[in-house]
This record gives structure tokens, C-alpha cells and sequence, in this order.
């Protein structure tokens, strides 16, 4: 019997379940990866780091006897083509949750249903199912994260599954060329690969203590930084949250547990990453084309918020605290929509999707299915309370190199003679709020 593993953001060998299932019920395996021209809309960024990925796994693979076949195309007629050039009787492939990967399984199954193929999904994209977990009080998904954080925790979580040692591929099938790795837009950018995913989780797991105390000191930058591997399927969700529990790093487990929660949030409710899901909260977005170039482009005066615009520019990844004050900065004191913002940040994040970038800026903007739509951040209170030194801001905006200390947060209170003299923007007008931070 032979079985195509339709390889999807699973990108690993470790703890892939679709991958398992076929080594163990078929005596060929065929690993396949399609080259969907949907993905050439990809993020210059993404679009490098899938090139990596991919040419990890193919290493990988060939070092247990396999390879990775490469088809350019649709993804369901390639995937279709190649079950009937090798004979597969069994195709799998991870369940995945949003609108254009579900569309993509239930063609995927119509096609199966006519070529007599047995096609089977499998988990591996979160920890826990997504849509496996329903509130008591019925509706398709949880809504709110702290019930769903409760049975989330308690619920029984699947075995990981091996890596398999040897993969048998059938005779004289031609694996196809893998393109050169296009260039990324930020110079800093990870490297993608379930190498270097497993390299940096081991690393994460001997430093995880620290996450507690420290997953929001913006200098300190001691997150795992797992995000774009998580993203690919580099490293498997489960296999981090296992690995941390067993740790008691509750303060990340939970973190993981927002992924999870934004995933079967879109998997119910699609139309959230298109728009408000509390009505009519999209109605009062201000057009703001100057504003919104000076937020993207790291030049709003506020130093806090242009450290992180910089920092995603450099390093395709911007630290969490970070990500708040910016998208609280755009919607919350600019009044721009978090739509906008939403493009920007998935033009350049190397872990950009859907759940989690639509879920997380619909949380900020308040237009989400959060109980606290109204919440404010002050960026100069957060810049004080997690950049204290201005260490942060320092290492991002070079014009605000020479100000020391704390007083790199509101360059506007310095004497006018060192104002004059930086090369740095006066702060942009607020246009929601009163601006109380600026005032003397
Ligand atoms: P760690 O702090 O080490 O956390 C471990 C893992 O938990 C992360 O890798 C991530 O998978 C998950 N996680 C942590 N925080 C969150 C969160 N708030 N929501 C969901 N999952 C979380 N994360 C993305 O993966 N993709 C996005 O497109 C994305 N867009 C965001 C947009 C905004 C406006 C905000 C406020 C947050 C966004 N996040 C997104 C969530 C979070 O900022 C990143 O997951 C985190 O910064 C990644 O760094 P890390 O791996 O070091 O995280």
C-alpha cells in the first residue's frame, strides 16, 4: 500500500501525526509539498522562511530514506495527480481552521470521494483540537479565553507521536526542484527549519524559568521566540506545551493556550479576520493615510511605539509588549482601523496569521469578542514600566542613541537646546484620545 502526506504547515518530521500514520499503515510513503501560487502572496519574509523550512525537511527526509516531492500548483489536483501516478490508496494531511484551508479540505475530499481515495486529517496545528472543546452554554467555540483556559488545561491532550525512522519511497519517483530561497525584507530574520525550531527549543527550555517574571521586559527580550516555528509547523505545538508543563512554566503554557484559543475562535467564527466581531464596531474608523505612514514607517515621535514598528521591520518579529502599545497606538490613539494595522504586520511577521494577527488586533482595538473593549494603553506608562532604562528604545532608534536613561521616552520635556538638535520627529497628534501623556 502506498500514502501521500500532504504536508501543509506541518513542516517537521518530529510529532507529525499525518506523517506517522502513513509509516505505519502503508510500506511506501510519499511526502509532498505543493508550491501553491496563493503563496506567492506570502510575505517577502514568510515567503524566505517556507523556503528554508522546506529545504530542512527535504534534508531531513532524505536522511531517513525519503524525500520531499515539490509540485508546483493547486494543491488539491497536484496532491490528486501524484495519488494517481504512485498508486496511493491513502492520503493525509493536518486539519487546519481557516477559510482557505477549509476550502482546500473539502475539495480535497470531494476529489477523494470520486478516486476512491481514503483521505484522512489529523491533528498537529495546535495543541488541543480546535472545535474539540464546546462552552457549556453551547455555541460553536469558546469566545471568552479564561473558561476556555480552564477546560483547556484539564482536557486530555493526545500522545505525540514518534518521528519515524525509515520512510520507504516507491520506485523512480522524481522529488522536482525546490526554488532559491527568495530574499526576505528584514536583514535580522530568523532562519527557517525544524533544525533550527528544535535547536531553539531546547535552548527556550533551559531558560523558560525566567518567562514568568520576565516575558514583558522589553530589553530583556526573554521570550521563546518560538512563534514563526510554531507558525510553520517547524516544531509541534504540543510537543512545546508538553515540554513545558512537565517544567510547571504554567505563565507559557498559557500563552500557548492563546493560540489555541484564537484558532478555534476563526475555525467558528471565519469572518473575524475580516472584520469587527462585535457590531457596528468598524463604523468609526478615522482615514488617516499620513498617520498610518508615520506608524508604519517607525516616525510617530512616541519612541516606545516607534522601537517596535523598527523592530518588525528588522527582524521580521516584534516582542509581544510591543505589539500592544503599537496596536493600541494605531486604533486606540490614532483612531486608524486595526484592518490597516493588520496588513502591515502581516506584510513583515515571520509567525503573521490569520488567528492569531486578527484575533489579537481585534483584542486590542476592542472590536473582538473580549469583555473589555475599552481598555487603554498609555504608551509613555507602559514605556516606563517595561523599558525603564530606555534600553529597548535605545536599540532600535539609533537618532535616540545619545539620551540616557528614562528620559528617552518623552524626548518632547527635554531642554529645547537637545530637542533642536536630534534628528528625530515631535509626536504625532492624537486623534481618539486626549493625549494626557504629553503634557508637562
Ligand atoms: P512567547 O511569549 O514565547 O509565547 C509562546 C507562544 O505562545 C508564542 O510563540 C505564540 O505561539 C503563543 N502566544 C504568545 N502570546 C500569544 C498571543 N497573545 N496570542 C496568541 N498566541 C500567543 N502571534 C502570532 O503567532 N502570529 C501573529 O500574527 C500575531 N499577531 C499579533 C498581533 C498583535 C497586535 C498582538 C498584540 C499579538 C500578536 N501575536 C501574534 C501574539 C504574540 O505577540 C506572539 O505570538 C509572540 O510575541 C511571539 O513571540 P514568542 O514566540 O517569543 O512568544
Amino acid at each position: 500500500r502506498t500514502a501521500v502526506v500532504l504536508f501543509t504547515r506541518d513542516l517537521r518530521v518530529h510529532d507529525n501525526p499525518a506523517l506517522a500514520a502513513a509509516c505505519a499503515n502503508a510500506d511506501r510513503v510519499v511526502p509532498l509539498f505543493v508550491l501553491d501560487p496563493a503563496l506567492s502572496e506570502l510575505s517577502a519574509n514568510r515567503s524566505r522562511f517556507l523556503h528554508q523550512a522546506l529545504a530542512d525537511l527535504r534534508d531531513t527526509l532524505r536522511g531517513r530514506g525519503g524525500d520531499l516531492v515539490l509540485r508546483s500548483g493547486d494543491p488539491v489536483a497536484e496532491a490528486i495527480k501524484l495519488c494517481g501516478e504512485v498508486g496511493a490508496t491513502m492520503l493525509g494531511v493536518a486539519a487546519d481552521v481557516t477559510t482557505y484551508a477549509k476550502k482546500r479540505e473539502t475539495r480535497l475530499q470531494a476529489e477523494c470521494d470520486r478516486q476512491r481515495i481514503a483521505l484522512r486529517f489529523f491533528p498537529g496545528v495546535t495543541v488541543v483540537d480546535p472545535g474539540s472543546l464546546r462552552p457549556g452554554g453551547g455555541g460553536p467555540a469558546y469566545r471568552v479565553f479564561t473558561p476556555y483556559y480552564r477546560v483547556w488545561q484539564s482536557a486530555d491532550w493526545r500522545d505525540e507521536v514518534a518521528a519515524p525512522h525509515t520512510i520507504t519511497l516507491p520506485d523512480g519517483i522524481a522529488a522536482g526542484r525546490l526554488p532559491a530561497t527568495p530574499d526576505g525584507e528584514s536583514p535580522d530574520a530568523a532562519t527557517g527549519g525544524e533544525t533550527e525550531g528544535r535547536r531553539r527549543l531546547t535552548a527556550w527550555l533551559s531558560a523558560i524559568d525566567g518567562y514568568g517574571d520576565g516575558h514583558d521586559d522589553l530589553p530583556g527580550d526573554v521570550t521563546s521566540r518560538l512563534s514563526p516555528y510554531l507558525r510553520f509547523g517547524c516544531v509541534s505545538p504540543l510537543a512545546v506545551a508538553d515540554a513545558a508543563r512537565t517544567r510547571n512554566a504554567d505563565p507559557f503554557v498559557r500563552q500557548l493556550c492563546w493560540r489555541d484559543f484564537y484558532y478555534q475562535v476563526v475555525q467558528a467564527f471565519p469572518q473575524i479576520s475580516a472584520r469587527a466581531y462585535r457590531p457596528n464596531a468598524d463604523d468609526e474608523w478615522r482615514d488617516d493615510p499620513e498617520a498610518l505612514k508615520h506608524w508604519q514607517d517607525g516616525l510617530t515621535g512616541v519612541p516606545i511605539v516607534d522601537a517596535g514598528m523598527r523592530q518588525l521591520r528588522a527582524e521580521g518579529w516584534m516582542h509581544n509588549r510591543a505589539r500592544l502599545i503599537t496596536a493600541a497606538f494605531l486604533t486606540k490613539h490614532l483612531g486608524v482601523d486595526w484592518r490597516l494595522g493588520v496588513q502591515w504586520f502581516f506584510r513583515w511577521l515571520l509567525d503573521g496569521d490569520v488567528p492569531n494577527n486578527s484575533g489579537n488586533w481585534q483584542w486590542v482595538a476592542g472590536t473582538g469578542n473580549d469583555s473589555r473593549p475599552y481598555r487603554r494603553f498609555n504608551p509613555i506608562r507602559q514605556a516606563h514600566r517595561f523599558d525603564p532604562e530606555g534600553v529597548y528604545v535605545r536599540r532600535y532608534i539609533p537618532e535616540l542613541k545619545a539620551i540616557e536613561g528614562s528620559a528617552v521616552h518623552e524626548p518632547w520635556r527635554l531642554p529645547a537646546a537637545v530637542r533642536d538638535g536630534l534628528d528625530y520627529p515631535g509626536p504625532l497628534e492624537s486623534h481618539r484620545d486626549e493625549a494626557v501623556w504629553l503634557r508637562p
